[in-house]
């Protein structure tokens, strides 16, 4: 049963800062590092390492440039198990990019997103085949809102989207969201509540506030929570890691849950599943450099 990612195909520039620059001040690198990105593609990818042979396959369907860096992203997709088919060149507009400085020591970041491509990505190009046989379609908001709203429309599968960036969902969306994943930022944001961590209860609450359907809140270390309508909420934290770098972890976590959906799996036993699948990607570098494949997965579950 096959999973399409409809989404974001972004290079990242990752660049390491003895110290942030504040407005209108310059601040020389120690590095610059080229890493493919983009929410869509990095979810395809983590489910396409996790493609076991003779089982369905992961589609991508989004756009790219015309110049290097995009043939750069198709490439590395296509190393991780993706059909790339359905990424389009697109003449005029350059590669999406995300340009990171990162702070050393601290970790912290700051990130400047330039769209290109992704911004060209049609509602014609969301309402092809691949997106209508899948069993789940996977779905973030880094590409146009009517492209993302005709993808869910156009699916007959199980639709899973992750609101990121948060902004207002048009109801013909969320009318025909399966599974929504924010992290608790997002989720305080959809539901025009402030910043700050919150009780699972009070998250609970919001989550029934922003959608109707299943919501699956990300909490980092703590694990996720899930959010059934008429059941009783349920917490599934991590299996013990050692985490370095948790970037991407919450679009392992997508890739996942959509894997497992996809393969039949009830939505506790999938979120169990993307719970330790997101662990691990924790334990290397970046977003795509510790994906696992099913059997370390299968080797952790709780
Ligand atoms: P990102 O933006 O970095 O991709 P996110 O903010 O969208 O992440 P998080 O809630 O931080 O998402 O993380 C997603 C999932 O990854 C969590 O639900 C959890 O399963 C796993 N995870 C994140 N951090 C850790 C950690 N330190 N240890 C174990 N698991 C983690």
């Amino acid at each position: 049963m096959s999973v399409t990612v409809v989404g974001s195909l972004n290079e990242d520039v990752l660049v390491s800062v003895a110290r942030l620059p504040g407005r209108g001040e310059t601040v020389i690198g120690r590095s610059a590092v080229l890493a493919p990105g983009g929410k869509g593609a990095n979810q395809a990818a983590a489910a396409g390492m996790l493609a076991e042979r003779g089982a369905g396959a992961v589609h991508m369907v989004g756009r790219v440039g015309e110049d290097p860096a995009g043939h750069r992203q198709l490439a590395a997709l296509a190393a991780s198990r993706v059909d790339v088919s359905r990424v389009h060149r697109t003449p005029g507009a350059p590669t999406g990019s995300a340009t990171i400085p990162v702070e050393d020591g601290t970790g912290e970041n700051l990130i400047v997103v330039v769209p290109g491509a992704n911004a060209a990505l049609t509602p014609e190009d969301a309402g092809v085949g691949s997106v209508r046989r899948a069993a789940v379609v996977l779905l973030q908001l880094e590409t146009p809102m009517a492209t993302v709203t005709a993808a869910a429309r156009a699916a007959t599968g199980t639709v899973v989207l992750t609101p990121a960036p948060p902004q207002p969902l048009p109801a013909a969306l969320r009318d025909r969201v399966d599974v929504l994943v924010p992290n608790e930022h997002e989720l305080a944001q959809l539901a025009g509540a402030g910043p700050g961590e919150r009780t699972p209860s009070e998250l609970v609450r919001l989550a029934r506030v922003v959608a109707p359907c299943a919501v699956v809140v990300t909490l980092g270390a703590r694990g996720a929570l899930v959010v059934l309508p008429e059941e009783h909420p349920l917490l599934q934290a991590p299996p013990p890691v050692t985490a370095v770098d948790t970037t991407g972890a919450g679009d392992c976590f997508c890739g996942a849950l959509a894997h497992a959906l996809a393969a039949g799996t009830d939505l506790p036993a999938a979120v169990r599943f993307a719970v330790t699948a997101a662990a691990i990607s924790t334990t290397g570098p970046g977003a795509r450099g510790a994906l696992p494949d099913a059997a370390a997965v299968r080797a952790l579950l709780p």
